[in-house]
């Protein structure tokens, strides 16, 4: 059967993830969560003690620990700097909250976008981010562009961190979600939008189900073309 690229891109808490991961299990395809690459190297510039003017310093911290990923017994995916397992230490706030500064520096993406798209010659995949079909797979077959209210979001982050055991406060995540999506959107290298041929879907009050649906429908069309 014909393996496609799908590509989901959107705001914070959009529910990228989430769908995502069911699709490329409903297909069988690969996925990544480019969003936890990005993630994992502030967790290493910031273990590091380093600021937006140690470029060099992180760029390097790159080259010396790779970015990876594994699959623990119970199938949940597992993100790896070096040989050291930082699958939750990114979803920490601290994390959360300089994640922006780190995903604006273009030696960073430059790195990690080239290891996104060398894990994408592998055959069917299921990528998300915020500048996947605008830059990583500007060829993807189908692009979907989530959206949803900053309130619903920030919601549905609030459940997900408290279900983690990460200390959650509503009022505040809303305004750390409506921040860092003015910071991916504005900053200068590949910032948060969508690609020009994307499907826009709102997902603001609708199920995870419904997302996944409509997405694989869309899908099927282009592969059984
Ligand atoms: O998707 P997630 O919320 O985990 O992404 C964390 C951060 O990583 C985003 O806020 C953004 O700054 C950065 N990111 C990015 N490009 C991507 C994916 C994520 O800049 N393709």
């Amino acid at each position: 059967m014909k393996q496609i690229q799908i590509a989901i891109d959107g705001p914070a808490s959009s529910g990228k993830s989430t769908v995502a991961k069911i699709i490329a299990k409903d297909f069988n395809y690969t996925y990544l969560d480019t969003g936890a690459m990005y993630r994992a190297a502030t967790y290493l510039a910031l273990q590091n003690h380093l600021t937006e003017n140690d470029v060099d310093e992180i760029v390097a911290l790159l080259e010396t620990y790779s970015i990876s990923f594994g699959r623990s017994e119970s199938g949940e995916q597992l993100v790896f700097v070096g040989d050291v397992d930082v699958t939750h230490p990114i979803r920490e706030n601290e994390v959360t909250n300089n994640v922006s500064w780190v995903s604006a520096i273009p030696q960073v993406r430059e790195k990690l976008v080239a290891l996104q798209q060398l894990i994408a010659t592998q055959g069917g995949i299921v990528m998300d981010g915020r500048d996947i079909g605008t830059v990583v797979l500007p060829n993807a077959e189908l692009k979907i562009f989530l959206v949803a209210s900053v309130e619903e979001r920030a919601e549905r982050r609030y459940k997900e961190n408290l279900e983690k055991g990460i200390p959650a406060d509503l009022e505040t995540l809303k305004k750390e979600i409506a921040e860092r999506d003015y910071k991916d959107s504005h900053r200068e290298v590949s910032p948060l939008k969508p690609a020009a041929d994307a499907i826009h879907f709102d997902t603001t009050g609708i199920g995870i189900a419904e997302v996944v649906k409509f997405i694989e429908e869309n899908a099927k069309k282009i592969i059984d073309k």
